[in-house]
C-alpha cells in the first residue's frame, strides 16, 4: 500500500463519459488498497473557452487589476473539474471529497497567471486519506498570502500534481496524458520513434524546455528538486487493465544516472520553430559590445537563447542571437532604437525561418565525437548549420526551418534511435 498521485489532463477529462472512466481507474488503485491524491486539469478546451471570453470584454489591458480577475476566472474550470470526479467516484462508491486550491491550502506568490508554488499545507489531505477518502485537487491554481487566487501557467496542472507529490512524500506521481510517453522524437516527424522506458530527469528538462510538450518544464523542475518519482502514461489503455501492468507503462523519469548511463549516448531529439535570427554587422570589436547589445535587450525583458559572435577583420565583427519569434519585432525596435545608435552600423539582418534541432543525453558527458556525429549527419543531408550551442548533456544548432524535419530524421538515424534499445 502505497501514496500515490495521479494526475489528469484535459482530454481525460473531456466529458462526463470520461470522467467515469478516470473515477473508475482511481476508484481501481483505491481498492487496492493504495491512498489515492487525484489532480485533474479543467475538461479540454474549458480554459480557452474562458480566457477567450476575458477577451472578449477586456481586450486591451494587461495590468495586475485584469490579471487577478483573468486568474480568478481560470482557475474556476479545474473547479469543476474536481467537482465533477468526487461525484463521479462517489457514485463507484469510493469516498471522494474535492478541494480549490486555497482549501488545501497550495500556497503560492503573487504574480498572477504565471504564479509560483510556494507551500502546500498537508495537514487536511492526511486527515481525509486517513479516513479512507480519495482526495481531489484541483489543479494549475493556489492562493497567495493575501487570500487572492492564482494560476500557475498554462499546462500549470502538471506542477501542481508534482507539488502535491513532494509535499506529500508519495511513492510515485503518474501523469496520465493522451500520449503513452515520452519519445525519442516527436513520433509525428518520426515515424520510428520509439517511447523510452526511462529517462534521466536532467534529460527531461532538456526536452521539455526545447520543445517537446509533454511535460509542463516547470513540473520537471520540481520533480527534480524535491525527487519526485515521476511517471507519464496513457489515460487511453482501458481503465480495468492490471494494475501491475498499468504502473509499469508509459515512461519513467529517473534520479539514477548510473544505470542510465551504460544505455544510449543520445537519448532524444528536441526541435522548435520558436526562435528567431537577428544579426548585427559590421560592429565594433572592441569591450563592452556584447554587454551594450544584449544588456539593452535584458532590459526590455527579452529573453535570448544562442549567441555567437565572429572572429573580427579591420575591427569590426557580426554578432548574431536568438530571441523567442514573439519577440523578434520588439528586439529588432530596441536595437533600431536603443542599441545601433551608437555602434556606427545599422545593418540588421533578421531571420524568423530557423528552428534548433537539439540532441540529449547524458550519455555525452562520458563519450566524445558525439557532437561531430551529429554534424556529419547533417553533413550528409547538405543541411547548412548557422549557429551552434551545447552543454554538458546536449548540442543544439540552428538550421534554415525548411529542412527541419530531415534534420530530425537524419539525426534520429545517426543515433541509432531508430533501433529498438539492446
Ligand atoms: N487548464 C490549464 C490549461 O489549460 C492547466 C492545465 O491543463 O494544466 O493550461
Ligand atoms: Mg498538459
Amino acid at each position: 500500500m502505497a501514496l500515490i498521485v495521479h494526475k489528469y489532463g484535459g482530454t481525460s477529462m473531456g466529458s462526463t463519459e470520461r470522467i467515469r472512466n478516470v473515477a473508475k481507474r482511481v476508484a481501481k488503485w483505491a481498492r487496492a488498497g493504495h491512498q489515492m491524491v487525484v489532480v485533474p486539469s479543467a475538461m479540454s478546451g474549458e480554459t480557452n473557452r474562458l480566457l477567450g471570453l476575458a477577451k472578449e470584454l477586456q481586450p486591451a489591458r494587461a495590468d495586475e487589476a485584469v490579471q487577478r480577475e483573468l486568474d480568478m476566472l481560470a482557475s474556476t474550470g479545474e473547479q469543476v473539474s474536481v467537482g465533477l470526479l468526487a461525484l463521479a467516484l462517489q457514485a463507484e462508491g469510493v469516498p471522494a471529497v474535492s478541494y480549490a486550491g486555497w482549501q488545501v491550502p497550495v500556497r503560492t506568490n503573487s504574480a498572477y497567471t504565471k504564479a509560483r508554488i510556494e507551500s502546500i499545507d498537508d495537514a487536511r489531505v492526511r486527515k481525509d486519506l486517513q479516513a479512507g477518502k480519495v482526495v481531489i485537487i484541483t489543479g494549475f491554481q493556489g492562493v497567495d498570502d493575501q487570500g487572492h487566487i492564482t494560476t500557475l501557467g498554462r499546462g500549470g496542472s502538471d506542477t501542481s500534481a508534482v507539488a502535491v507529490a513532494a509535499a506529500l512524500k508519495a511513492a510515485e506521481c503518474l501523469i496520465y496524458t493522451d500520449v503513452d510517453g515520452v519519445y525519442t522524437t516527436d513520433p509525428r516527424v518520426v515515424p520510428e520513434a520509439r517511447r523510452l522506458s526511462t529517462i534521466s530527469f536532467e534529460e527531461m528538462l532538456e526536452m521539455a524546455s526545447m520543445g517537446s510538450k509533454v511535460l509542463q518544464i516547470r513540473s520537471v523542475e520540481f520533480a527534480g528538486k524535491y525527487q519526485v518519482p515521476l511517471r507519464v502514461l496513457s489515460s487511453f489503455t482501458p481503465w480495468d487493465i492490471a494494475i501491475e501492468e498499468e504502473a509499469t507503462s508509459g515512461t519513467l523519469i529517473t534520479f539514477e544516472e548510473d544505470e542510465k548511463m551504460e544505455q544510449a549516448v543520445v537519448s532524444g531529439i528536441a526541435f522548435n520553430r520558436d526562435e528567431a535570427k537577428i544579426s548585427i554587422l559590421g560592429v565594433p570589436d572592441r569591450p563592452g559590445i556584447a554587454y551594450q547589445i544584449l544588456g539593452a535587450v535584458a532590459d526590455a525583458n527579452i529573453e535570448v537563447d544562442v549567441i555567437i559572435q565572429n572572429v573580427s577583420h579591420d575591427g569590426k565583427t557580426d554578432f548574431s542571437f536568438t530571441v523567442h519569434r514573439n519577440d523578434y519585432a520588439r528586439t529588432v525596435d530596441v536595437l533600431k532604437t536603443k542599441v545601433v545608435p551608437s555602434l556606427g552600423t545599422d545593418r540588421i539582418e533578421g531571420d524568423t525561418r530557423i528552428c534548433k534541432v537539439s540532441i540529449v543525453g547524458i550519455g555525452m558527458r562520458s563519450h566524445v565525437g558525439i557532437a561531430s556525429r551529429m554534424f556529419r549527419a547533417l553533413s550528409e543531408e547538405g543541411i547548412n548549420i548557422q549557429m551552434i550551442s551545447t552543454s554538458e548533456i546536449k548540442t543544439s544548432v540552428v538550421i534554415d526551418e525548411k529542412y527541419m524535419e530531415l534534420a530530425v530524421r537524419a539525426l534520429h538515424r545517426a543515433f541509432d534511435l531508430d533501433q529498438p534499445a539492446a
